[in-house]
């Protein structure tokens, strides 16, 4: 096991490998190849970017029995998919602005992967040799927004609705990893991976099947049960067990 980070010292945007509190600052993006410049330095130093930089974000709308019962929504035949752009990417401990047009802001917690090589039409029992690694997502919704407009790329595309990290961790299992929402502290989702319809590997053969995906792709696995507004000033965390705590702050928009 491994983590990766991508972060800004000094003005200038880099990768590294964390160890402890140490960052092994990096040549290039991980999935590259990973070769250590010689340069070190502390974690507490740095601000945490997001660990990837993907030319888009391929999201499963429902992939958890529980989720699809809370949403009154029919169990689907097929996982449905949906895309966030490059520009929903949100960091680590950055701030979630609701934005002026909707009134209602969800969490979802989801697990997300980062696609390491270009993939297309590629065998579940192959999946484990594209993707590089895994880290959290919050697939941040207007919920108002959603249920007005009858689909969704309103209410889940504004600017900054995907905050991703805080590392990409390689040489983990997905498939039963332990996943909690905390709002302010108070758990609001917990599942486990192992709960999703579809699992990680049956999840890229059916993208790659039309999408190809890139290297730094991400995409996020869908949110189990538990979805709910976030206020002004509240603080969502999501753990995912062997990944860390993706923690930002909410901040209403103000007009
Ligand atoms: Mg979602």
């Amino acid at each position: 096991m491994a983590r990766y980070i991508r972060f800004i010292s000094d003005g200038a945007i880099a990768w590294g490998l964390l160890d402890n509190d140490e960052i092994h600052v990096l040549a290039q993006a991980p999935w590259l190849g990973v070769e250590e410049t010689g340069v070190y330095l502390d974690v507490e130093g740095v601000e945490l970017l997001a660990p990837c930089e993907p030319s888009k974000i391929v999201c499963v709308g429902t992939n958890y029995y529980d989720h699809v019962q809370e949403l009154d929504f029919d169990t689907p035949a097929t996982p449905i998919l949906f895309i966030k752009p490059a520009t929903c990417v949100n960091d680590p401990e950055a701030i979630v602005v609701r934005p002026r047009s909707s009134q209602r802001l969800d969490y979802e917690g989801e697990l997300a992967f980062v696609i390491g090589k270009t993939a297309r039409r590629v065998p579940a029992a192959q999946a484990a040799d594209y993707i590089f690694g895994y880290t959290i997502l919050n697939d941040v919704t207007a919920r108002d927004i959603q249920a007005d407009d009858g689909q969704w790329t309103r209410a889940k595309c504004f600017d900054g609705f995907a905050p991703i990290g805080p590392y990409l961790t390689t040489g983990i299992d997905p498939s039963n990893l332990e996943l909690t929402t905390r709002l302010n502290g108070e758990i609001k989702q917990h599942s486990r991976t192992s709960l999703m319809m579809w699992g990680v590997p049956e999840l890229l053969e059916f993208i790659t099947e039309g999408i190809t995906l890139l290297p730094g792709d991400v995409v996020t696995t869908g949110t189990p049960a538990g979805i709910g507004p976030m206020e002004d000033g509240d603080t969502v965390e999501i753990e995912i067990e062997g990944l860390g705590v993706l923690s930002n702050l909410v901040k209403w928009e103000q007009t």
